[in-house]
């Protein structure tokens, strides 16, 4: 059952593609990889083989160029189809920086590998223990010693950094009372952890309630050359922030598919489960709650598609994909909610893959963002409320 209008409009042929590959990794997979905290490794391969991970690099480089949109109805139907898309989309997305900001020669360098998959870069080393949301508060240091900078610091939460070549970090190369504004003086660097993990360079994974691959990763004197420099010194924060849209638009986009996986499960359960020989469904109790998350869903997709058109327009989607991150995730966690107490005692049960999906899914009211500094951006930004922080 297709759950919206536009999943026929939107990019059909790629969701077909998308949602045959998919079914050859049902259910039994992810839950074997959810008990044993293991990395969809044969999933990934299979997306990078058929390009689905290269769709937002030109041509030039290998990639198809096809744009935000394209990418977005590929990780919505990652999702609804019961898959998940989080241990690959910054393989995605990552690399716009690099792009965006890279000289010709670290676009040459990097791209073509990493549209065939042959690098990965799927590590974003941004947030740290002490300082949270308030990226500009980091500690990481990165200080130009000739034709290197040395790194020292940590991070907290790099996810799939054990499953990647690369990774994009974010250190501050001018301290932060030397600087007129705190964003400044911070760098973005492409670190290839290959030459230094084990030595300067250490991840320790972090066990989390879902299946997620994040870690922490300790800087000790780690070496990288000075080429390894994205852009300008000290302009690395703007690099960063221009890459924070089509994030958001992404995970958006996988939490309408999230949310169409809920719903189509709840709706299946409540018309075939028979209780008091009726079904379910045929409870407006029941029914009803179902029939609003739906709403909500469909209303948080046309959001997720105006940011991303915006985006390709070329045009400022600042608002419109923070708003389309903050509806789409809500929109998942209800129908996520929604899901269980329609299947009552079975979505707890592990076999129906239900509350794997809740877990999955609660992570989008945090990360990237917090629905909190979503509404401090629109209250601040959009609305002209006083700055809250
Ligand atoms: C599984 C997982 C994977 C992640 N992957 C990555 C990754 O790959 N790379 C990376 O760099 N980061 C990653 N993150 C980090 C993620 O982006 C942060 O957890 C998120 O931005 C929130 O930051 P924090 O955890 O430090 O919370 P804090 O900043 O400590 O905030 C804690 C709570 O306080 C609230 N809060 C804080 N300040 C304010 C305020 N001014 N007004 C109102 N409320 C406020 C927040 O909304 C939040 O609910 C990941 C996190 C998780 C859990």
């Amino acid at each position: 059952m297709l759950l919206s209008p536009l999943d026929q409009e939107h990019f059909a042929d790629i969701r077909d593609g998308v949602r045959r590959l998919c079914a050859e990794f049902p259910g039994p997979y992810w839950r074997e990889l959810d008990a044993r905290r293991e990395y969809p490794t044969a999933f990934i391969k299979a997306l990078t083989a058929a390009g689905y991970l290269s769709v937002l690099i030109p041509e030039d480089y290998g990639g198809s160029g096809l744009g935000l949109g394209a990418a977005a109805a590929i990780l919505e139907t990652i999702q609804a189809e019961g898959c998940n898309g989080a241990a690959c989309h910054a393989q995605m997305y990552t690399m716009g920086t690099i792009l965006r900001h890279g000289s010709d020669e670290q676009k040459r360098h990097y791209l073509p590998g990493i549209a065939s998959g042959e690098l990965r870069l799927q590590a974003f080393g941004v947030t740290e223990p002490t300082s949270g949301t308030d990226t500009t508060a980091l500690r990481t240091t990165a200080v130009r010693d000739g034709d290197s900078y040395v790194v020292n610091g940590q991070k907290i939460w790099t996810s799939r950094a054990e499953h990647s070549d690369l990774m994009l970090l974010l250190a501050r190369t001018t301290p932060r009372n030397q600087v007129a504004k705190k964003t400044d003086g911070l760098s973005t660097f492409i670190v290839d952890m290959r030459e230094v993990l084990g030595k300067s360079l250490t991840i320790r994974p972090i066990r989390t309630m879902m299946n997620h691959a994040t870690t922490e990763v300790f800087f000790d004197n780690m070496r990288i050359p000075a080429q390894n420099l994205l852009g300008e010194e000290g302009k690395g924060f703007r690099y960063i922030l221009s890459g924070m849209n089509a994030e958001r638009v992404l995970i958006a986009a996988e939490c309408v598919g999230d949310a169409k996986w809920f719903t189509r499960r709840s709706v299946a359960y409540a018309n075939d489960r028979k209780v008091f020989d009726r079904p379910i469904g045929a409870n407006q109790g029941v029914a009803f709650p179902i029939a609003k998350a739906y709403a909500n869903m469909r209303a948080a997709e046309l959001m997720v598609h105006e940011a991303a058109r915006l985006y390709e327009a070329g045009k400022p989607n600042g608002a419109e994909a923070n708003m389309a991150k903050m509806l789409a995730a809500d929109a998942s966690f209800e129908a996520a909610n929604v899901c269980i107490q329609t299947h009552g005692g079975f979505g707890f049960a592990e076999e129906y893959d239900i509350e794997r999906k809740f877990r999955e899914t609660r992570l989008y009211q945090v990360a990237p963002i917090s629905t909190n500094l979503i509404l401090a951006f629109l209250a601040e930004h959009v609305l002209g409320l006083p700055r809250s922080y």
